[in-house]
Order: C-alpha cells, then structure tokens, then sequence
C-alpha cells in the first residue's frame, strides 16, 4: 500500500512518531535551529550517544547526505535519524546531496522497522537553500522511493516551521 506523505506545521520535536530526522551538522554534536531544538528536547542521553558516534564510526564527523540512527532520549519519538544536509554557503549546491540525506534517512528508517517518520526542512535554515527548492527534491526523494518499490515507512511526514516553509512543501506535494 502507498504511503501517506503529508506536510503539517509545526514543531518536530513534539511528534510522536517512530522516527524524527534532525538536520545535523556533521560534528554530530548539536547546532542550532532544529539540530539544537531536538538536542534541548531531548536531553542529555541524545548527546551521549552523539559522541560515542564521534570515537567510534564518525570520528571524522558524518559526511554531508548520509544518515544515522541514534535513541530519542526524552522526545516522544523512538529513534533520532541524523542527516547532513548540504550548505549552501560552502558551495554545496547539488541537489542529489540534499535527495540523498532524505533517501538515506528513509533507508536508516526501513531498517529499524519504523513504521512513521517525520523530516523538517533539510538544509532551509542556515545552511542556506531556498525553501521550494527544498521542497521539490524532498517531495522528488520520497516519491521516487515509492514508485521505485522500495519499503518506506506508512506515514511520512514533513513537519514544517512556518507558514512559508509549509505553503511550499504543500505545493510541491500538490504538483
Ligand atoms: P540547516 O542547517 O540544515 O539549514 P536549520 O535547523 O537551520 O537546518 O533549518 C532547517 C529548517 O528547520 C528551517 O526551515 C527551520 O525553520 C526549521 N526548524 C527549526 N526548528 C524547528 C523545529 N523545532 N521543528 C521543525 N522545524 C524546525
């Protein structure tokens, strides 16, 4: 059965689904915007299990469109799906990286056995890319799972700050 693919606004951090997706950086270790509203929601236990990800497997930082799975800490979510999205400002301008951290997260979220997921706005924020952009190839990745027969998650959520942010994944679903 096809999923749902829905855009809500709203704030992530308060979704009770199996899976939310944080727009990390690549240290792993908490940022701003999103990365630090998951990170203060979550508490102390998220953190922890950030650095055993930097001693161990990412001890370089996690590369920009890939994806991993740590607890949820205090967030009514199960799991927390970091992604790197690609800045804008360091040149990083190719859409197949920013498809990537949402094929990626989806395929981290299969695995787990996570029936729902939720994503913000990967990349809209400080790293610079323009919000309908985004949109479009959010829209684009997970489509293109679905009709490519892969198992995703039931329900996929965009969970959107602001009205602006909204209107444009409600379009780019609506195309
Ligand atoms: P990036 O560095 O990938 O651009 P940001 O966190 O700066 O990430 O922004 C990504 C998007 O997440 C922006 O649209 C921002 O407004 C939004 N955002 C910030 N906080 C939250 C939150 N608590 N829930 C959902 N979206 C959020």
């Amino acid at each position: 059965m096809d999923p749902t693919i829905e855009a809500v606004e709203g704030d992530i951090t308060t979704q009770r689904l199996d899976a939310i997706v944080n727009a990390a950086n690549s240290s792993l270790l908490g940022g701003g915007g999103v990365d630090g509203a998951i990170h203060a929601a979550a508490g102390p236990a998220l953190l922890r299990e950030c650095r055993e990800l930097r001693a161990g497997r990412y001890r370089d930082g996690l590369p920009v469109g890939e994806a991993v799975a740590t607890g949820a800490g205090d967030l009514p979510a199960r799991w927390v799906i970091h992604t790197v999205g690609p800045n804008r400002h360091r040149g990083q301008t190719d859409p197949a990286l920013l498809a990537a951290c949402f094929t990626h997260s989806l395929d981290v979220a299969t695995e787990l056995g996570a029936g729902s997921i939720a994503f913000p706005a990967i990349s809209a924020g400080v790293y610079g890319w323009d919000a309908d952009e985004v949109a479009r190839v959010a829209v684009d990745a997970v489509r293109g799972r679905v009709d490519g027969g892969e198992p995703v998650p039931g329900l996929i959520r965009f969970v959107l700050f602001g009205q602006r942010v909204h209107d444009a994944f409600r379009a780019a679903l609506q195309a």
